[in-house]
């Protein structure tokens, strides 16, 4: 039989060779396989049957069944238009069409029954429905089904009469055409039996013909499942097949090193998600592979601890540890915390940035090679080859996003066998998208914060309201407290952005006579930035007036305020990572939001959500959500192997985990699907990879 992917639908009854350009073009929809996988947006529920009575000009849309009273045009020769009355004994409602008068007076008469569907509107205080659907009422049962399908279209698909009721048409003729045999089955039986799913035909059939709703579900989940299961088969293959070539260090103990801090050297007792993600880490590196995790936690749950302890792991077995930051100063920053937390460890720290001194490196780089340094902390100024380890077994990299998959991978290059690479972030990504985009990687979360945290209190204040939100931060700053100003500079280059900050520290500065006002920002030399940072660190500066150059690590516990100025101008994850800066110690920490007055809806919601919750993961999935399905940025998009045509990321959160648990389970028995029953998913993989690459290569 032949393939659908094969059979081009121009052969289809209803669309023919100028349609099928046009579904082409807009809908990428070539063959028949494509048509019948065209998956409607949602379906009305025509169950519900309205009264005329009950119409109001701001009813939904409505169905009605009755009948027309009289047929007649009305207005000019050029401007005609089709009124008709129609009625179901509860009253009258009148009926307009503009268009396709003819097509429309030839469907519709005074002896039947019809059923209507449209919006009614109230016009003149007169309710009238323009363009409503009509059926004769034994058509419409005949079609059986009361869940109707609408279907995206673009205006040019409807100017070639492809509306969502043709484009309807045409699907069931080419799911007849097909036959009740003719959609091949793409999981095996055996997985269809384990989680109690539809066969493939009907399932699709039912998306476009459902019987009832409950059916219709069952039919959407096959569908969606099918989806992300490939997706989760693809990713964890090709990581199984990473594995099996990727030799990594093994570690048979936790070593003396770790022991010693455990015992000794504790500043406090690890929260149990940090004891368990250690564990975690453990367990990779003494399985022999080359550990590749992601460690998310929110700001402030303490990754730092987990990196360190992981670190002296790497240290105890006699190897050398790295951990790589963003900036100069969260780098110098970690750096300092280490030294401290490791008090009187024989083990020897230091610290290499793009501001290091040629004397200083020039004694650091052999020591390094050397093995005489155990854990070095630095910038990207660590993957510069002349950056070279006695024996390099760990790599934790804080803050990915800003770094790159690139550059992990020339971590790699700095030991004969690989080191294991931990990568840390607190850019909250949604648990759905870590599955799918950074599936390779193991995930590990922290998701509790150390005991004692208050969450902080977020107001959202509009610019009027300046007086008493100096009153407050005076208020804060007499018991003792530091705060925060943060000015957007989303391009460091941007003019009239620095004109605002600037302006707002001088601003600042006069409102606040009594105490030390200090300002940081990208433009500044690094020896500027420093010292200014600096002040605010030791308690000098009361107040820093800054860029986002402090979003991402800076901790300063003593701060408890948090002013966001043009608030409107951040993204929520961006929001929510400034916010993180403060509430770091015990005491009741505050974020306000400043935003003028007039502000869109969407800003809005984004300024609500950030009062409302603290949780940096359901911030993260309420920004993927707004951002809504289809509309995830473009990486995110092109970072999934396999285009999604009816699962939606943001909605399906526990469809994703359920199809990778499932995946999970077949690749624990076959790795890399080798078995003769598992060539069903191997076959439908290549045909997925010939899809998508025949995609990227039209649009
Ligand atoms: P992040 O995950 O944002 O990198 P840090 O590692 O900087 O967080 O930790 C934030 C703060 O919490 C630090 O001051 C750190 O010392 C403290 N901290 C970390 N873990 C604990 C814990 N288990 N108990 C108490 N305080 C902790
Ligand atoms: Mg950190």
């Amino acid at each position: 039989m032949a393939q659908l992917s094969d059979i081009q639908i121009k052969y289809i009854k209803g669309i023919g060779p100028m349609r099928a350009e046009v579904l082409r073009d807009d809908a990428k929809v070539e063959s028949v396989e494509d048509l019948i996988t065209l998956f409607p947006y949602k379906y009305v529920d025509r169950s519900h049957i309205y009264t005329v009575r009950e119409l109001r000009g701001d009813s939904p849309y409505v169905q009605l069944l009755g009948r027309f009273i009289t047929i007649g045009t009305a207005g000019s020769e050029r401007q005609q238009r089709l009124v008709a009355q129609f009625t179901d004994g509860t009253g009258t409602v009148e009926i307009v069409w503009f268009k396709g008068l003819k097509w429309v007076s030839e469907q519709i008469n005074t002896t039947d029954e019809f059923l209507l569907f449209g919006k009614p509107a109230a016009f003149g205080g007169r309710l009238n429905i323009a363009h409503p659907e009509v059926e004769k009422a034994t058509d419409q049962r005949a079609a059986g089904g009361t869940l109707q399908p609408l279907y995206n279209t673009s205006e040019r698909m409807k100017r070639c009469g492809l509306n969502s009721k043709a484009l309807h048409n045409a699907i069931r003729a080419a799911l007849t055409h097909i036959g009740p045999t003719g959609i091949l089955e793409t999981l095996p039986a055996s997985l269809l039996q384990q989680c109690a799913l539809m066969t493939r035909g009907e399932a699709i059939r039912q998306t476009h013909q459902p019987t009832n709703t409950p059916t219709l579900q069952r039919a959407r989940f096959r569908l969606k499942f099918e989806e992300l299961f490939y997706i989760q088969l693809k990713i964890l293959r090709s990581r199984n097949a990473n594995r099996s070539q990727t030799r990594g260090l093994v570690f048979a103990s936790s070593g003396a090193m770790l022991d010693d801090f455990y015992k000794n050297h504790l500043p406090f007792s690890p929260t149990d998600a940090q004891k368990r993600v250690v564990r975690e880490i453990f367990t990779d590196m003494r399985s022999g592979r080359q550990m590749n995790r992601l460690l998310q936690g929110d700001v402030g749950s303490g990754k730092t601890l987990v990196a360190l302890m992981a670190m002296l792991i790497a240290v105890g077995n006699g190897h050398q540890a790295c951990i790589m930051a963003p900036t100069e100063i969260l780098a110098q920053q970690h750096f300092e915390n280490l030294r401290q937390m490791l008090g009187a460890m024989p083990i020897t720290v230091e610290l290499l940035t793009g501001s290091t001194k040629k004397r200083q490196r020039n004694t650091l780089l052999p020591a390094l090679a050397d093995g005489k340094i155990d854990i070095l902390v630095g910038t990207h100024a660590l993957l510069e080859p002349t950056v070279q380890f006695r024996s390099l077994a760990l790599a934790v990299v804080d803050e990915q996003h800003l770094f790159g998959v690139a550059q992990r991978a020339r971590l790699w290059a700095k030991a004969a066998i690989a080191p294991h690479i931990l990568v840390m972030t607190a850019t909250p990504i949604p648990r759905t998208l870590a599955m799918t985009v950074y599936g390779d990687l193991d995930v590990s979360i922290i998701d509790q914060m150390p005991p004692g945290r208050k969450p902080v209190r977020t107001e959202h204040y509009y610019h009027s309201s300046r007086n008493s939100l100096n009153r407050f931060i005076r208020a804060e700053l007499q018991k003792g407290r530091q705060a925060y100003i943060v000015y957007p500079l989303i391009e460091e280059s941007e003019r009239s952005d620095f004109k605002d900050l600037t302006e707002g520290f001088e601003y600042t500065k006069r409102s606040f006579p009594e105490y030390t006002v200090a300002m940081v920002h990208g433009r500044m030399k690094p020896a500027e930035k420093e010292a200014a940072m600096q002040q605010f660190v030791s308690g000098e500066a009361r107040i820093l007036v800054a860029t986002t150059v402090i979003e991402v690590g800076v901790n300063v516990p003593n701060a408890s305020v948090m002013v966001i100025e043009s608030a409107e101008r951040f993204g929520l994850s961006q929001l929510h990572q400034l916010r993180g800066r403060v509430g770091r110690g015990a005491d009741q920490s505050y974020c306000v939001l400043m935003t003028s007055l007039k502000i869109a809806d969407e800003t809005r919601r984004r300024m609500e959500i950030m009062v409302r919750t603290t949780d940096g993961f359901e911030i993260a999935e309420a920004d993927l959500k707004m951002r809504g399905p289809g509309n995830i940025d473009g990486t995110q998009q092109s970072g999934l192997p396999f285009a999604l045509r009816i699962a939606d990321l943001a909605r399906d959160a526990e469809l994703v985990k359920y199809t990778r648990e499932t995946a999970l389970q077949l690749l624990a028995t076959d790795p890399l699907l080798q078995k003769e029953e598992n060539q069903i998913f191997v076959r439908r993989m290549a045909q997925l990879d010939k899809e998508q690459a025949d995609w990227s290569k039209i649009s």
